[in-house]
């Protein structure tokens, strides 16, 4: 059952006239208190009076991470500080962090995002919800915490890292949910054989796995070693945090909180709208916050959206599992590359494990993609022929369905990092040289 049925499964046409009530007063807000807007709009010669339809929205020029980085940290908050209650922020690899001020109303609302999606993972009062996403300025800990409250299940806010306790504290609390990223998942799986507790045998049911590009293999891999159902939830901190997206019981693509979110695909290089079904950036706008709400936020998302009715009843777009960034994709020799694609022809060779690092290295003038993947024990035990068998056997596998030659290195289990958070699966190489 939808948490929300009467928003989660509103009609076509009602939901298309809410979005453009809500897109006109946020657009009549931010040009009303934010310079950046104002100028911006004028700029493009757009106003609230120009939106007549939802679609009218493609007018409107693009917000990106670097105008919140050159407006750091607040210079582009819709409402005096003293009606901050809160402020998140992701730290990123380069530059400043990304701020995300919220006003009372944006935390309830962004509660209710994530209470639907937390039910729309079974989850119900009388479950242990053990959330290992790291609790602090990331969205992850505290988004979660607050729909699992909501919700009246019993919360353990244990954060991240410490893995053996999150394994010992998993069998004593009876912990029946897991929240955490899913390369933390397989972490703490690993963790679990090293202590010789098997996971399937505890009363733990589902997993709740965001915050990084993964893979329906890797969601198979998951399930299998845990004996769980893993789902995916979505969400960027610049437009509130995990709960933008939720999967539901057909496992068929995200619905998107669509009376929060206005979502467009558009190709990434001539930022052009796209049509439903074809796949592109994700650009989002926020609708009914009201600290920071964002006007065509470009992600860097690559994914596709589906508007078909889907069997749960709920009628709210679909996106499907996002299948990389636009900056995470790698070029190699010209070809795109996405890391999320190696993961899922890796994880078809049966023996390997799913840790795995992509390195990308200058040769002459030519790029070289060197993919070292973990083997399990069994493989590893029958010797060398077998390893060199094993990464000839992946490179014809990646070569015959991405068209380029890959070097493959079977590395021994448990040989690379372990993450916490967010995976680092990539390590290029090609522009050391330059500085
Ligand atoms: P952050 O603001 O640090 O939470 O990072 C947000 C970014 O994490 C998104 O723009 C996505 O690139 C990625 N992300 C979050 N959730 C997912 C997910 N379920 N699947 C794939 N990528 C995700
Ligand atoms: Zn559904």
């Amino acid at each position: 059952m939808p948490w929300n049925s009467e928003c989660e499964c509103i009609p076509e046409k009602e939901l298309a006239a809410f979005q453009l009530e809500k897109l006109r007063d946020t657009v009549a807000w931010v040009t009303e208190r934010v310079p950046f807007y104002r100028q911006k709009f004028d700029g493009a010669g757009v106003a609230t009076a120009d939106l007549k339809t939802v679609e009218d929205i493609a007018r409107f020029p693009f917000t990106v991470k670097n105008d919140l980085r050159d407006h750091y940290p607040f210079g582009l908050c819709a409402v005096p500080m003293d009606e901050v209650v809160r402020v998140h922020a992701s730290s990123g690899t380069t530059g400043k962090p990304v701020t995300s001020p919220y006003t009372r109303g944006d935390v309830a609302q962004w509660t209710e995002c994530v209470t639907r999606a937390l039910a729309a993972y079974g989850v119900r009062p009388g479950d242990v919800v053990q959330n290992a996403y790291s609790h602090g300025l990331f969205t992850g800990g505290l988004g979660l915490h607050q729909a699992i409250s909501r919700i009246g299940c019993t919360n353990i806010p244990i954060g991240t890292g410490s893995t053996e306790r999150q394994v010992s504290l998993m069998r004593d609390f009876r912990a029946t949910v897991l929240c955490c990223t899913p390369s933390y998942a397989l972490t703490i799986a690993e963790k679990a054989d090293q202590m010789n507790i098997d996971i399937k045998d505890l009363p733990l049911r589902v997993g709740i796995f965001g915050a990084e590009p993964w893979s329906d293999e890797m969601r198979r891999a998951i399930e299998g070693r845990m004996g769980i159902t893993a789902m995916d939830i979505f969400g960027l901190t610049e437009l509130c945090g995990p709960g933008v997206a939720y999967e539901c019981s057909a496992r068929s693509g995200s619905h998107i909180n669509e009376d929060h979110f206005i979502a467009e695909i558009v190709d990434p290089a001539t930022l052009e709208p796209l049509p439903f079904g074809e796949k592109g950036e994700l650009v989002l706008t926020a609708i009914q916050r009201r600290a920071m709400p964002l006007i065509r936020y470009r992600t860097k998302d690559i994914t596709r959206l589906v508007r078909k009715r889907c069997s749960c009843g709920r009628t709210f777009a679909r996106m499907e599992r996002i299948s990389g960034r636009t900056d995470d994709m790698l070029i190699i020799n010209g070809v795109n590359v996405f890391p999320s694609q190696v993961e899922s022809l890796l994880l078809d060779i049966p023996g390997l494990e799913p840790q795995y690092r992509l390195v990308v290295k200058k040769r002459g003038y030519l790029d070289r993609l060197i993919v070292q993947v973990e083997a399990g024990q069994a493989i590893f035990d029958q010797g060398r022929e077998k390893q060199y068998a094993v990464a000839a056997a992946v490179a014809d596998h990646i070569r015959g369905v991405m068209g380029i030659r890959v070097h493959v290195e079977i590395l021994p289990p448990l040989f690379l990092e372990r993450s916490e958070g967010k995976a680092l699966r990539v390590v290029d190489e090609r522009s050391a040289r330059f500085g």
